[in-house]
């Protein structure tokens, strides 16, 4: 029957076209794996700075450090992009030490400067599996010669749920050097209360997702304020973009907000101007 071996000729087809695609999705991501291994190198990673504002002053207690690629060929990368490939390919322990590094200098840049703002910057899992993390942060504390209390760790429920005592033990190495710990993207992983309880933890964030549908998710933004607030945790709402979302958050009583609505993740300069109009008088 001619109209099934068609049938099976295109699928024939599809499939070669499949694996052809597939071909270059591998070679692409080789490629892209090499390139970020020699990224750091060539000085191609920046970080960008968005602010954290408080609900309460309106000032800006913090910054999270966003990390950003500029590809010599592919331009801009996003780090949706490539910290998956950083992740899996382990370069992502070189590249989390240098974002360390950079933070820390530039929130001891801020503070010279007198506009002392805590710094937030992200640890990844295979980094917090990383026996040599504590160590990182201290040389980047001690290079910088920052507070500790103005260095925040931001790692994710996720990361920290995968071996729950093992991260609870280097949170405690971490709490005693003095920075801070922040539970990232708080509420989208499983974690159960009693290990929460036993993370010697300072702040939630309470993820993206919820607050973008906060008509649909307001009891659990409520549930989870309250529960960072019974816990006498800082509370801050990631991605806050209208002022529905910035009035409901301040009603249930969280302390913090980051989003569009404020600022977009910024470059130096562009904080700067920021912090210039946000300072108190
Ligand atoms: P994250 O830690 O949850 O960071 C917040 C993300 O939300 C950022 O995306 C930020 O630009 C974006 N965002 C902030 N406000 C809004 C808003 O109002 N609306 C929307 N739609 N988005 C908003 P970004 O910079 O693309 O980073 C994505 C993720 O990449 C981060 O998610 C974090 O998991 C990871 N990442 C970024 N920098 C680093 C880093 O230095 N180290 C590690 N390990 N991961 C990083
Ligand atoms: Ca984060
Ligand atoms: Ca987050
Ligand atoms: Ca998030």
């Amino acid at each position: 029957d001619i109209a099934l071996y068609e049938a099976k000729g295109a699928g024939r087809n599809r499939y070669a076209e499949f694996r052809h695609e597939m071909h270059i999705a591998a070679h692409e991501r080789l490629e892209l794996e090499s390139d970020l291994r020699s990224a750091l190198a060539r000085s191609e990673l920046f970080l960008v700075y968005q602010p954290i504002i408080s609900f309460q002053t309106g000032e800006v207690p913090a910054a999270e450090a966003l990390l950003r690629w500029q590809h010599p060929t592919r331009g801009l990368i996003p780090p949706a992009e490539f910290i998956a490939l950083a992740e899996e390919s382990g370069v992502i322990v070189d590249i989390g030490a240098w974002v360390l590094e950079t933070a820390c200098e530039q929130a001891a840049q801020w503070l010279d400067a007198g506009t002392p703002i805590r710094i937030s910057v992200n640890v990844s899992a295979r980094q917090l599996d990383d026996p040599g993390l504590t160590r990182t942060v201290a040389s980047a504390l001690r290079r910088s010669g920052l507070d500790p209390d103005l260095l925040s760790l931001e790692i994710t429920e996720t990361a920290l749920m995968r071996d729950a005592e093992s991260a609870a033990a280097t949170l405690r190495e971490l709490r005693a050097s003095g920075v801070r710990i922040a539970i990232d993207d708080f509420g989208t992983g499983y974690s159960s209360l009693a290990y929460l309880q036993q993370f010697p933890v300072n702040a939630l964030k309470i993820d993206r997702t919820f607050i973008s549908a906060c008509d649909t998710h307001d009891p659990l933004i409520a549930t989870l304020v309250q529960l960072g607030r019974s816990l006498g945790l800082v509370t801050i709402a990631e991605g806050v973009e209208d002022e529905t979302q910035l009035e409901r958050l301040r009603e249930l009583g969280c302390d913090h907000g980051q989003g569009y609505l404020f600022a977009p993740p910024l470059e130096v300069a562009a904080l700067e101007r920021l912090l210039a109009e946000h300072s108190p008088a």
